[in-house]
């Protein structure tokens, strides 16, 4: 194979449907001649996946549940078998109860939060500690975050909380895992209609504000977001780590309204 990611091997997690922003990623990888493989939650998922990875001669490395270490463990075992090594990872996994992506932050409740931070940001740390020891030439991981992290944005609530603590696990990780030339970044996506997006109150209403505000006038695309993930995972950012790169239209430097926006 030529290309950017040639001679390249890498698992993504979070691919649930062609919508995924992890599946976005996974085309552009392999577009440049990367060989991927897949991870899957739960059987409905599986045969969604299925044919995804048929598409793009994808291995299917096992089902992973991030609250069930056993099922890491699995994939990444399957992972060594299969090749021995790694090149790169990819974490796009994020889970919230629904009935708290709407109203206040200040009502959490304990279970959620203890479980919005286990599956969206402890899961991250827990996927690089075992894909550390299979990246022998270095290699490159990637996780999914999101503005809200950093202003506060409606509805989002303990998600933002949590990509606050995933953008700051980020630069941890990186300075743990730097001195075997392993990177760690994270992409900040715009707003994108996907299956854990339809999960957050008034989506259409951010999307709409978004498309309004942001510098480039447009939301983004999953291919958009994917073609950022290829620099991320290739050596063209190999000087790049510990960083959390927006690929959003340039709508974080707003400061302002910027259109006039009649219909939101
Ligand atoms: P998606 O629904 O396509 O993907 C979310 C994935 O998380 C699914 O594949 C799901 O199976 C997985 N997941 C949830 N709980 C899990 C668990 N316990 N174990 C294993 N996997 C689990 O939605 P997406 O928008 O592509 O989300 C991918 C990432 O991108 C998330 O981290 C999300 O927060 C982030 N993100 C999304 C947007 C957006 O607007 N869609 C913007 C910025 C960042």
């Amino acid at each position: 194979a030529s290309g950017l990611m040639a001679g390249k091997r890498g698992v993504i997690l979070g691919v649930a449907n062609n919508r995924s922003i992890a599946w976005g990623i996974a085309k552009a990888i392999h577009a440049q001649g990367g060989e991927i493989a897949l991870t899957w939650q739960g059987d409905a998922l599986k045969k969604r996946v299925e044919p995804l990875a048929a598409e793009i001669g994808a291995h299917m490395a096992g089902h992973c549940d991030v609250m069930d270490e056993a099922s890491i463990d699995a994939v990444f075992a399957n992972l060594e078998a299969k090749w021995g090594k790694l090149d790169f990872l990819v974490h796009a996994i994020g889970f919230s109860d629904k009935d708290e992506l709407t109203g206040r932050y200040v009502d959490t409740t304990p279970d959620n939060f203890a479980k919005t931070m286990q599956i969206s940001v402890y899961s991250f740390t827990s996927v690089a500690r075992r894909a550390e020891k299979l990246m022998t030439d270095g290699g490159s991981m990637l996780t999914l975050t999101y503005y809200g992290a950093e202003k506060v944005m409606p509805n989002y609530n303990v998600m933002g909380v949590a990509k606050a603590a995933l953008e700051a696990s980020v630069k941890y990780l990186a300075v743990d895992l730097g001195p075997k030339n392993i990177r760690v970044n994270a992409i900040s996506a715009g707003p994108i209609k996907t299956l854990a997006a339809s999960g957050i109150g008034d989506f259409r209403y951010i999307l709409k504000w978004n498309e309004y505000n942001a510098p480039l006038r447009r939301t983004v695309t999953i291919e958009e977001v994917g073609d950022v993930g290829l620099y991320m995972l290739s050596d063209l950012s190999r000087s790049v780590t510990g960083e959390t790169h927006h690929a959003d239209s340039g709508y974080h430097v707003i400061g302002m309204k910027a259109v006039d926006a009649p219909d939101i």
